[in-house]
């Protein structure tokens, strides 16, 4: 490997593939170093149980905030598939279908749920108003970062702007919603990936919900075809046509500079750089460059991977076809998400843990051998809420089995039969299922903390007056040679490549 490149990039998650394909096709050379043996970060598929031919989306498994401009601009060859049922919430022996298909189907079951019209209409009124908000965002996110007075301007809507950027969701979610269960729908999307409650000040919720209803100007979560390894091959075989380098297992372990060039070491030896850009978590960048570390982040979920001989049956009439194809809440009411967050700040892992659940190959059968297929074995996807790393740090293993029990068991709650029975078992008579604590994040993926994007996510604006190209896009560490380029900068958290575009403008636009 020369001694010397263009630009050198820290980590192999797709924001740092990103980053590298398109500076590779703009003449740079680039090498990618990543400390794990394959590149792709938390947006990879794996066999997960050796003994199936089912490619599992590990980690991360739904695309929203992928701009469609960074998939044409890199030739990617990947495709997302729309899922028709946006949600299922099962409750008590019926349940809340949200069907994007057939409006009628959509509003015959908030009525039976919640005995009125009214919830129904605000639901469409609300969802209007962040799909006209998603309209406006998005495209900001891929250009230098408006101000706030300027994106203020571009929302142009001051009851919206109100209630996204300036008072904590939960008022807005009272003021309009009269259903727990309803409000509770709506919350979910303010803690995915982020340990906090409705009226936190810091508005964390806030900003979490934002990038959960604008991806590509429609909020809607897509199912990648070929799961999220789909996703990262074309990005790598991108970045590979384009002339870049890719190094899995080379961990770095150092970085210097002194603004201008700077030395990047691994145990195979060091190497020089203009620029690097670095995919790891901010945290994990002050480390490397030896200086003092910011608060360690701290993730907060559960992640449950299963592979099912069928789909189990509901305790509701509603089709298990349905009600797995979309996004299925359990134990996740306005009042349960608050408790379980008590709970969890008190230091108790949730005595209702709250998760919602998708089935991949409802919408894409295609990451199962043709074998697996044909007899009618499906994956299921579990993603819990208000698990932060701290419940796990005494007896990493034991939490992490009592809550997996706890959270089948209210999984089980909503079934006609236990989930147990449904999934299928390995040669050696162990059953297909694997969980992931924030713990085990940490040390398969270099996520300090096990926190799912990298550090809290920030609101789309600029917050300083640097008119370096770095603080413009968003991507700035305090060097004017090393940028970050994963979902630690601003607009990076998620899958979504705008980490990676963004640094990678900002080198094309530094001297
Ligand atoms: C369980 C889970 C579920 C998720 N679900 C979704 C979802 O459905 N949809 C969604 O949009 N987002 C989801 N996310 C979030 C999303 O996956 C991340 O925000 C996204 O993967 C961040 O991408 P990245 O490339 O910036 O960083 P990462 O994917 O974290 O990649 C960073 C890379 O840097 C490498 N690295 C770290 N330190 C070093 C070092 N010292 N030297 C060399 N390499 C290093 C790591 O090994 C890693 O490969 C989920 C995340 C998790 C963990």
């Amino acid at each position: 490997m020369p001694s010397s490149y263009d630009v050198v990039i820290v980590g192999g998650g797709h924001n740092g593939l990103v980053a590298a394909a398109y500076l590779a096709r703009a003449g740079r050379s680039v090498l990618v170093l990543e400390r794990a043996g394959r590149t792709g970060g938390a947006a990879v598929s794996e066999r997960v149980f050796p003994d199936f031919d089912a490619r599992l989306s590990r980690y991360s498994y739904l695309v929203s905030l992928l701009p469609r401009q960074v998939v044409t601009e890199l030739g990617l060859r990947f495709e997302t598939r729309r899922r028709r049922i946006s949600s299922y919430t099962p409750v008590g022996d019926g349940g809340l279908l949200v069907d994007t298909a057939d409006p009628e189907r959509t509003r015959a079951s908030f009525a039976r749920l919640t005995g009125s019209e009214s919830d129904h209409r605000a639901w469409q009124r609300f969802y209007g108003t962040t799909a006209r908000l998603a309209q406006r965002v998005f495209p900001t996110l891929t250009a230098p970062l408006p101000t706030r007075a300027e994106l203020e301007r571009i929302v142009d809507d001051t009851a919206t702007w109100e209630a996204i950027f300036e008072r904590p969701l939960g008022e807005t979610i009272e003021a309009t919603f009269a259903d727990d269960t309803v409000r509770g729908v709506v919350l979910t999307d303010a803690l995915i990936g982020t340990f906090t409650h409705a009226h936190d000040p810091q508005l964390r919720q806030n900003r979490c919900f934002l990038y959960h209803v604008i991806g590509n100007g429609t909020g809607d979560w897509d199912v990648p075809v070929g799961g999220m390894g789909a996703l990262t091959d074309a990005l790598a075989a991108a970045a590979r046509a384009a002339g870049a380098e890719l190094r899995p297992g080379h961990a770095v372990t150092a970085i210097e500079t002194d603004g201008v060039r700077a030395e990047i070491r691994c145990a195979g030896g060091a190497v020089g750089a203009r620029h690097v850009l670095v995919n790891a978590a901010p945290h994990e960048l002050a480390r490397l460059l030896g200086e003092p570390a910011p608060a360690k982040p701290e993730g907060a979920q559960l992640k449950i991977n299963m592979l099912l001989r069928r789909l189990p049956r509901l305790r509701d009439a509603v089709d298990p076809h349905d009600a797995f194809a979309g996004t299925f809440h359990i134990a996740e009411g306005y009042t349960q998400l608050e408790r379980a967050y008590r709970e969890a700040t008190a230091g108790r892992p949730p005595s209702a843990p709250p998760s919602e659940i998708y089935c991949h190959t409802l919408t894409d059968p295609s990451i199962l051998s043709p074998g697996l297929a044909a007899r009618g074995v499906h994956t299921l996807t579990l993603f819990g809420l208000h698990t932060p790393a701290r419940l796990f740090a005494d007896d990493p293993e034991g939490v992490t089995r009592r809550l997996v029990e706890s959270t089948l068991a209210q999984l089980d709650s909503v079934l006609a039969e236990p989930i147990r029975d449904c999934l299928v078992t390995a040669p050696d008579g162990r059953p297909c299922l694997e969980a992931k604590s924030p713990i085990d994040l940490e040390h398969e993926l270099g996520l300090p903390g096990g926190h799912i994007f990298h550090t809290d996510l920030s609101f789309p604006f600029r917050t300083d007056d640097d008119p370096t190209p770095a603080a413009r896009w968003g991507v700035a560490t305090g060097h004017s040679n090393v940028f970050l380029c994963g979902a630690g900068a601003v607009r990076g958290g998620g899958v979504s490549g705008i980490g990676g575009h963004n640094a990678a403008m900002a080198v094309l636009e530094t001297r």
